[in-house]
């Protein structure tokens, strides 16, 4: 059974959690950075990224985490969790975790299509379909060849993974499918 922590300073941490637990792990919710010690895998929920950006500082949480994800520890952003993770954000705006090689465009499809939803396999991912819910979703709109990337829906880059982070413009934990969760935890067990 694997300790996977889920930042729980705001946004869909109860639904990660929910899923976590579904696959028999041990989901924790993560408000210290004491409780970042012992944990085998972590993910930064959806929510608004500012808000979670500013109490990641508040919390005294931010650059723990940081040194956790360079030296190793898997974590995985859906949506504003990208946001965090991003090492450059398009336009002017600060960037916050600044681990990943990727530039986020944040509410990317702008608001005439601000929600949408789609199924789409994602070869490496699984051989089925995925539901895919999109909620003023960023997209990836720049990355270093270190990244891999995984998936795009309509030419853009929503899913993408460099060494032990992942990060993915859609929400699997606001579905029914646990493939991605799954995806993931195989990652936490792989990954060295
Ligand atoms: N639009 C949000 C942001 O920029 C992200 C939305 C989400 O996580 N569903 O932070």
């Amino acid at each position: 059974m694997k300790n996977i922590g889920v930042l729980a300073l705001q946004g869909a941490f109860k639904e990660h959690i929910d899923m976590i637990k579904s696959l028999g792990h041990n989901g924790i919710e993560i408000r210290k950075a004491e409780q970042l010690n012992h944990l085998d895998g972590m993910i930064l929920p959806g929510g608004e990224s500012t808000a979670m950006g500013k109490l990641l500082k508040d919390f005294g949480i931010k650059e723990v985490l940081k040194d956790k994800i360079k030296n190793g520890l898997p974590v995985w952003g859906t949506c504003a969790g990208m946001i965090l993770l991003a090492k450059k954000l398009d336009g002017d705006e600060d960037a916050h975790l600044k681990v990943m090689d990727i530039e986020v465009r944040r509410n990317a499809y702008g608001t005439q299509l601000d929600s949408f939803a789609t199924k789409e396999t994602i070869e490496g991912v699984s051989e089925k379909e995925i539901p895919m819910v999109f909620i003023r979703a960023p997209y990836i709109v720049g990355m270093d060849e270190k990244v891999e990337l995984l998936h795009k829906v309509d030419g853009n880059i929503v899913a993408v993974r460099q060494n032990n982070m992942i990060a993915t413009s859609f929400h699997p934990e606001l579905t029914d499918d646990a493939t991605f969760h799954e995806y993931f935890i195989n990652m936490i067990k792989e990954y060295k």
